[in-house]
């Protein structure tokens, strides 16, 4: 399994759709031996797919792959490739050290045992003491590094990363780029997917930019740089109904804000962070992972404990977080209920007292109304509010999230990458129930990894680097996205330099 592959991968005309939604759209795409190939594009793009593609995951609705020259076959070709999935893919009932080995069973009744080389990767990875604790004991950030792990200690020809940093430490990172370059080095495909410029300037050969299921363009040698992809990212975005009608959106100046956090601090994270929430308004918080953006909405929602003061109407504290805001995650199997139907998920938060004090049968009746209006409300589409949510697509399953959240009646709504993995007309619709919403006198704090959905879909942005907060850039000063791409790319150096020399 160590000889290495001559010929590459390639991807020719390769279709996949889901339904009506078109994930790939006739990509085409050649994977060299001892390179390291970036792929970078808005949430949606269709990366992950891509990844599903390359690993046999996933077979294309039309075109082909050729692996070494052969058509592609996942039965042979399985073993020669390892993934690390975006969302991790492991097995909760099994410990660290178990998954690490997972695949790797082979032939006979001899369990694998844990060698050496893969003590030394888990222990690089800072997982070597939890080698013998159950996965699903472990925080996502040691799930992570566990699919990290696996990958890395394979014998493999293909390396494929999905965004694989996205929970780790600086230091870790570093580690994981380290391995990704030897893997190359030693005559591998390595694949990294990431939404970090930096990482993809520093580590990759080439980068390819894929926007709608096409690549689009692929910058390599001196056209790669951090700009150079920004500007690619946002190209012929024609989305931009959403940026103009919030522009439009009038505004009280006197009105007092919603929310206001001052000195706000989670120590070594980011620290007295001062921040106001105006009513109509979708504030967008930027960041890169680590840089502290993340951590900051989830703090407003009452996931960690913070010093410093937050006020939301008349309440303080953790009081106020608990009446007035409601958090929706970026990763939906957390938000919603997998095994119950579209119409439980979407009343599954709603503790009203008419439901309560129901007799069952009226109970039941007056529920599939309330569901039935909630899809309505929501633009949800399903055929029946008793199909599992599991039927949705991505972008309906999140506007039942969003949904779910609304029903607590919150003044101020967190909401972490709000359209991760969801399609170009979902994310239209799921962009306009946000602006209903604000209209009403309350507040969107969201945290974003594309600079487009900022564009389409806020008023203003700070940028979060190195724990800081910037000054708020407005949206309604833009007339193009590649301008506020520029300004925050800008914005985030300032900040990463300023901290340097602070
Ligand atoms: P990316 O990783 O670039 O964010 P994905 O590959 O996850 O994008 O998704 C591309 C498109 O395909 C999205 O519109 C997404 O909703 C859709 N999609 C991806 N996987 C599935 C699936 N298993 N079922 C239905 N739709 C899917
Ligand atoms: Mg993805």
């Amino acid at each position: 399994m160590s000889d290495i592959l001559e010929k590459g991968i390639s991807l020719r005309g390769v279709t996949k759709t889901y339904g009506s939604t078109v994930a790939l759209a006739q990509l085409d795409l050649d994977l060299c031996p001892g390179e390291v190939l970036g792929v970078a594009g808005p949430n949606g793009a269709g990366k992950s797919t891509l990844v599903r593609m390359i690993a046999g995951e996933e077979r294309p609705t039309l075109g082909e792959l050729t692996f070494d020259g052969r058509p592609w076959s996942p039965s042979v070709e399985w073993q020669a490739v390892a993934v690390v999935h975006q969302e991790p893919q492991l097995f909760p009932n099994l410990t660290v050290a178990e998954n690490v080995m997972v695949g790797r069973e082979g032939t006979g009744s001899r369990r694998p045992r844990l060698g050496s080389a893969d003590a030394a990767v888990m222990e690089a990875l800072g997982i070597g003491h939890l080698k013998n604790k159950l996965l699903e004991d472990c925080s996502l950030a040691t799930q992570q590094r566990t699919e990290i792990a696996r990958a890395v200690a394979r014998d493999s020809k293909v390396f494929l990363f999905d965004e694989p940093n996205s929970a780790l430490t600086a230091e870790e990172s570093d580690e994981l780029f380290r391995e990704i370059r030897k893997l190359a080095e030693t005559g591998r495909i390595v694949v990294l997917v990431t939404h970090r410029l930096e990482d993809l300037v520093a580590h990759c050969n080439r980068v390819a930019v894929v926007r709608d299921g096409r690549v689009r363009t692929i910058l390599e040698g001196d056209a790669l740089t951090e700009e150079g992809l920004a500007r690619q990212l946002v190209v012929d975005s024609t989305m931009t109904d959403a940026a103009d009608s919030v522009a439009e959106r009038k505004r009280d100046p006197d009105a007092p804000p919603v929310f206001t956090a001052r000195g706000w601090t989670l120590p070594g994270v980011f620290a007295g962070i001062d921040l106001d929430g105006p009513p109509n308004e979708i504030i967008a918080l930027m960041g890169v992972e680590g840089s502290g953006a993340r951590e900051l909405l989830r703090s407003l929602a009452g996931l960690d404990r913070c010093s410093g003061r937050l006020t939301i109407g008349s309440l303080s504290g953790m009081e106020a977080v608990d009446r007035y805001t409601a958090y929706v995650p970026a990763t939906r199997q957390f938000s919603l209920y997998s095994n119950y139907s579209v119409g439980e998920n979407l009343l599954v938060r709603l503790g009203r007292p008419e439901i309560a004090g129901m007799a069952f049968a009226l109970k039941k009746r007056q529920m599939k109304t309330l569901a039935e209006s909630a899809v309505q409300r929501f633009m949800v589409k399903t055929e029946t509010t008793t199909q599992p949510i599991r039927s949705l697509s991505g972008g309906n399953q999140q506007k039942v999230a969003i949904a779910q959240a609304l029903n607590c009646s919150p003044k101020l709504l967190l909401l972490e990458e709000p359209t991760r993995g969801v399609d170009i007309h979902s994310k239209s619709e799921i962009y306009r129930l946000l602006q209903t919403y604000v209209e009403e006198g309350n507040t969107v704090l969201m945290f974003c990894t594309e600079v487009l959905e900022i564009y389409e879909a806020a008023d203003r942005v700070h940028v979060v680097s190195e724990g800081r907060l910037s000054p708020a850039l407005s949206i309604a000063d833009y007339d193009h996205v590649e301008q506020l791409a520029t300004d925050i790319t800008r914005l985030e150096g300032e900040q990463r330099s300023g901290a340097v020399a602070g």
